[in-house]
């Protein structure tokens, strides 16, 4: 049971990735005996041509009502939130700031899914080069993003890249790559935007959450305080995957508590140890 815990990472079948109806995501929230979730559906505008053709828009009025039914009929039994997952890439800050203006999201998620106009999820993506590189790169394009537009309230999955190289994170170390971290890390603190611990990288085997424990670590030393938490499940059985080893993780880190944002402000909950 995790009844400390939310899980403030989800999608359901308003995204085109996922079939999980809806309200079968909320049953298996409440059998786990979570304090609340949010859904945050994938909003990749200008996504690539991938095989499988997926196309991440969904229809935001039909999303909400739907969202806001559930939340009349469970709502007694777990808090049920409105948000959004934007899929980042620098030329959209336009489009990213009319949908926030317009929609009342709880909870905006940025996220990083597409780097040079291609998705690393699919397995031709490093084919050709190298993984160090393409790590600097990937980083050196989420520092783009934020300087393009930040209109969210936490970076998702930072080190989304490192699930799909080829040796994943085997060889990742945080001081190949300080300059750009730091600077990523000390911009978000700046601007008052939190991280989020995915705990998809411990599903994707990387034996760490995303980010991994010396990005958090380093975002704790330098001030930062706001940790979303989420499993990014896109199935019911996915949901608060591996959350307590991720509450292992933030208490190592030194952190004392996470974050739940409401109508986009954040609440802070203990950490209990
Ligand atoms: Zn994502
Ligand atoms: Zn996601």
């Amino acid at each position: 049971m995790y009844t400390e815990f939310w899980d403030c990472h989800m999608h359901s079948s308003f995204s085109s990735d996922s079939t999980a109806p809806m309200e079968e995501m909320i049953r298996r929230a409440i059998r786990l005996g979570l304090r609340g979730i949010c859904f945050t559906e994938h909003y990749d505008p200008d996504y690539p041509e991938t095989p499988d053709h997926l196309d991440f828009s969904p229809d935001f009025a039909s999303y909400r009502s739907t969202l806001y039914a559930l939340r009349e009929t469970w709502g007694q039994k777990i808090r049920i939130l409105y948000g959004v997952e934007l899929g980042l890439q620098p030329h959209l800050a336009g489009t990213f700031s009319s949908l926030i203006r317009k929609e009342p999201f709880d909870f905006v998620i940025g996220s990083s899914h597409v780097m040079d106009h291609a998705d690393p999820y699919y397995p031709d993506f490093f084919e050709g080069k190298e993984e160090k590189a393409v790590y600097r790169r990937y980083f050196e394009t989420e520092l783009a993003c934020l300087q393009a537009f930040s209109g969210f309230d936490v970076y998702g999955h930072l080190d989304y890249i490192l699930r799909y190289g080829p040796r994943k994170n085997a060889d990742f170390r945080y001081a190949d790559h300080a300059e750009v971290l730091d600077a990523l890390l000390t911009e978000l603190i700046r601007r008052g935007i939190g991280l989020e611990l995915n705990t998809g990288g411990f599903h994707y085997g990387l034996e760490q959450p995303n980010p991994c424990e010396e990005i958090l670590a380093r975002y704790r030393k330098l001030g930062g305080e706001i940790i979303t938490l989420g499993a990014d499940a896109h199935a019911p059985d996915r949901i608060a995957y591996s959350f307590d080893r991720a509450k292992n993780v933030l208490l190592r880190c030194g952190f004392r508590y996470f974050t739940v944002f409401t109508q986009r402000t954040p609440t802070f909950y203990l950490i209990e140890p």
